[in-house]
């Protein structure tokens, strides 16, 4: 009923070349019509991977957003550039985002409403922390990321919205949550959507696991019932490892 749906993060990494001969590789290798994917690079090469994805089957996304349509605000970018750019998606409170330069609910929902009013289609990734986790504060933290990020957001809304789960303790750490502990996350979070904005919108919300998935736990996870698909970041740096994780998943 969802289809699967799997994002590579490239986050500030790989510069011009890089970008570009990852771009090509994919899109000359991508041919599985059961799965979505996106690729997010850096701002500044947006322009350069959108010319190789365009009138492929590989999306664009950003990683970012600023919520206001124009104006002075150094160094942002707008939700009507990045659709000028040919962005589909965009991520939206990554814990990189939260923690390092201190986003916090109310500015990632301004954010959300800003990407939705323009028709882009948000990856709004939520997490809880290790100690967090370890004081049994992972479903209190993600449901109020969850409530915050998507206040006044209405059901119709709702259908533009991929979440993604991302325990921030299993990023780029190379610790990932066994598939049943984000197996429960994910349970949780449809479940909040269902209440929130009822069954059929839970039904149809995909649900992403991200932190630090690989070719080699792909299947387990993506076989779950609640996971919809990755959020991928240190290995959609390279084609091999990319595509391992759709093909993998496509097994599961
Ligand atoms: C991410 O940045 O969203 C991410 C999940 O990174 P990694 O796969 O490297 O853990």
């Amino acid at each position: 009923m969802r289809r699967p749906f799997i994002a590579g993060n490239w986050k500030m990494n790989l510069h011009a070349s890089e970008s570009a001969e990852l771009a090509a590789s994919i899109v000359t290798q991508f041919d599985n019509t059961d799965i979505d994917i996106a690729i997010c690079p850096s701002f500044g090469y947006l322009s350069a991977v959108a010319n190789l994805v365009n009138g492929t089957s590989v999306a664009l996304g950003a990683q970012n957003l600023y919520p206001a349509e124009d104006g002075a605000y150094t160094g942002e970018v707008s939700a009507d550039m990045l659709l000028d750019l040919g962005c589909e998606y965009v991520i939206l409170g990554h814990s990189e985002r939260r923690h390092i330069l201190n986003e916090d609910d109310q500015f990632i929902n301004l954010k959300t409403k800003m990407a939705i009013s323009r028709g882009l289609r948000p990856i709004l990734c939520v997490g809880e922390l290790l100690e967090e986790r370890e004081t049994g504060q992972t479903e209190t933290v993600v449901e109020k990321q969850l409530l915050g990020s998507l206040a006044d957001i209405s059901p119709t809304e709702m259908a533009l919205v991929t979440v993604a789960y991302e325990p921030v303790w299993a990023i780029g750490t190379g610790k990932v949550a066994l598939p049943e502990q984000a197996e429960e996350v994910h349970r949780q979070i449809r479940a909040l959507i269902s209440r929130e904005y009822g069954q059929e919108i839970a039904d149809t919300t995909r649900i992403q696991y991200g932190g630090s998935v690989k070719p080699e736990n792909a299947a387990e996870l993506l076989g779950q019932e609640n996971i919809d698909g990755a959020l991928v970041g240190g290995a959609a740096l390279t084609s091999d490892s990319f595509l391992a994780i759709i093909t993998n998943a496509a097994a599961s």
